[in-house]
């Protein structure tokens, strides 16, 4: 399959109102640019500074999505032109996130990444942590940030329900966040290549496939 039938097979299959993020990390700019003249204009990338590169060489119309884990020394690389910031783990990263943008005069879109698996290897927030953080109103020292919603990952593994498990509580996180962010935290994003249809069952907006369109990456 090429990449631009993959992106047209995936924008007939997806429910209107749902996002298709294609995840073009380590593929070479070639690649997203088949995408683009696909019409895909929403790209995911795990590396600020590949990012970076990709962004200046790509059209201006791209949305560009930082999805990968974000060391706050290098919020700096995408700052000025970031669509959103998938990845927001800490208040550590918050922290820097609201710096960066307050200096590029922008507020910058970004999702909270929650833990939902046991998995020791995967990023995110505790999510009793971040609710005590958030009822202690903790983001409201952070004005150039504006939440938008909920970014995680089910477990790696055949075992279909433990992966529904995974879902079910990433959208429950989500659910119970939204009353205290309003309306404008109307994103859950989550599914990958090979759990997307599943977590379309459980309400995702936003499906992040990278290797269904682009094939296996080479690391
Ligand atoms: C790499 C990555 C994806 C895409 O994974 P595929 O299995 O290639 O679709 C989605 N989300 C995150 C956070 C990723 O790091």
């Amino acid at each position: 399959m090429s990449i631009k039938s993959e992106i047209e097979r995936l924008n007939q299959e997806l429910p209107a109102g749902v996002k298709l993020l294609a995840v073009s990390k380590f593929h070479p700019v070639e690649a997203l640019r088949e995408a683009y003249d696909a019409g895909q204009r929403a790209f995911g990338e795990s590396r600020p500074q590949e990012l970076k590169l990709k962004a200046e060489t790509m059209p201006d119309d791209v949305e560009w999505h930082m999805i990968g884990h974000l060391q706050t020394n290098k919020v700096k690389y995408i700052a000025p032109f970031v669509t959103l910031i998938e990845s927001l783990d800490s208040e550590r990263l918050a922290a820097e996130i609201d710096r960066q943008a307050a200096k590029c005069g922008r507020t910058i879109d970004c999702l909270l990444e929650i833990h939902v698996t046991n998995e020791l290897t995967k990023s995110g927030w505790d999510y009793n942590e971040l609710l005590t953080f958030v009822r202690e109103g903790g983001f409201s020292n952070y004005p150039n940030i504006r939440l938008r919603g909920v970014m995680g990952m089910a477990t790696f593994t055949d075992d279909e329900a433990m992966v529904r498990a995974d879902f079910e509580r990433l959208a429950a996180c989500k659910a119970e966040l939204a009353t205290y962010f309003g309306e404008e935290f109307d994103t859950l994003s989550m599914g990958m290549s090979d759990d997307y249809h599943i977590a379309l069952e459980y309400g995702s907006t936003e499906v992040r496939i990278g290797s269904t369109i682009f094939g296996a990456r080479e690391y």
